[in-house]
């Protein structure tokens, strides 16, 4: 009987042992279950975009992108005399802007008119170190080319507008004639102009070159502007390729929207084909 009950207890004991092996066995199959198939923590905890991100994006390895590599720039051994015509306008700011991001000055032929109309945007040209120059106060041909009365007239009223939004003029005044000097609007006035502009100690400048925005009728080809500005600008740059010491007067109406889209890829442009950036008091004409 004794050794029955020994046997039993032992029995029960085994049988107990057994459940709790069977038990924990259990745990860690369930266990090794759930941690095969739980969702990783993704990179950016919180965001689902990285649970539907395909294996190859998860999987690469993290680096640090390379800068962009871009060509070492040439020592510039050519001068260019950027010019904006027509304005202040709203588009002044964002040419200023993306001139101040190349290190370039450039020139401004304002209208006395629009400095009146936007004062600040005169002062920030001149405020950030580039050349405000005259382009008539009306930019009107008939009022402007009347007489050469009527043409210092305008300058005075532009003196006047600049003076109130700048401070003052610049000692030597640069001036453009609306059109430039060889419109047909001024040719009976525009000999009497120069004597006078002469006079006056002034200094006037046409162009060399220009990007054609103002003058869409030269795109036979029907081409989307910019893309018509830049070829134009292109092309003109080819003019003066094998001419190194021949300073370029370029064209620009900070007007013309196009223009702005375009004008970082051509100072870009520029500073690649060696030129460094002047105004036009640094002209070899202007003494
Ligand atoms: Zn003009």
């Amino acid at each position: 009987m004794k050794n029955k009950g020994k046997q039993k207890q032992t029995d029960q004991r085994n049988y107990t042992l057994l459940l709790i092996l069977l038990l924990l066995l259990s745990y860690a199959a369930v266990m090794l279950y759930k941690s095969q198939n739980e969702p990783k923590p993704a990179a950016d905890a919180g965001s689902s975009e990285s649970v539907t991100q395909p294996a190859a994006a998860e999987t690469a390895p993290q680096t640090t992108p390379a800068p962009l590599q871009t060509a070492p720039l040439p020592v510039p051994d050519r001068e260019i005399y950027l010019t904006f015509d027509d304005g202040p306008c709203e588009n002044t700011p964002q040419v200023l802007d993306i001139l101040d991001q190349y290190g370039a000055k450039a020139t401004f032929f304002t209208v006395g008119a629009f400095v009146d109309r936007y004062p600040d945007y005169a002062a920030e040209i001149v405020k950030r170190g580039n050349l405000i120059a005259c382009h008539s106060y009306t930019h009107d041909f008939q009022k402007c080319y009347a007489s050469a009365d009527a043409f210092m007239s305008e300058i005075d009223q532009w003196k006047r507008a600049v003076t109130q939004a700048c401070g003052s003029v610049p000692e030597r005044l640069c001036v453009r004639f609306p059109g430039g000097s060889t419109t047909k609007h001024a040719a009976s006035v525009a000999d009497a102009i120069k004597g006078r502009l002469s006079d006056a100690d002034y200094r006037w400048f046409d162009w060399d070159a220009g990007d054609n925005d103002k003058w869409p009728k030269g795109n036979t080809a029907g081409l989307p502007a910019e893309e018509y500005y830049w070829q134009s600008y292109e092309k003109c740059m080819g003019w003066f390729k094998n001419d190194p010491d021949k300073p370029v007067v370029f064209l620009f109406h900070d007007t013309e929207i196009g223009t702005v889209h375009i004008l970082a890829d051509v100072l870009q442009d520029l500073q690649q084909r060696g030129y460094a950036f002047k105004m036009l008091d640094a002209h070899p004409d202007w003494n």
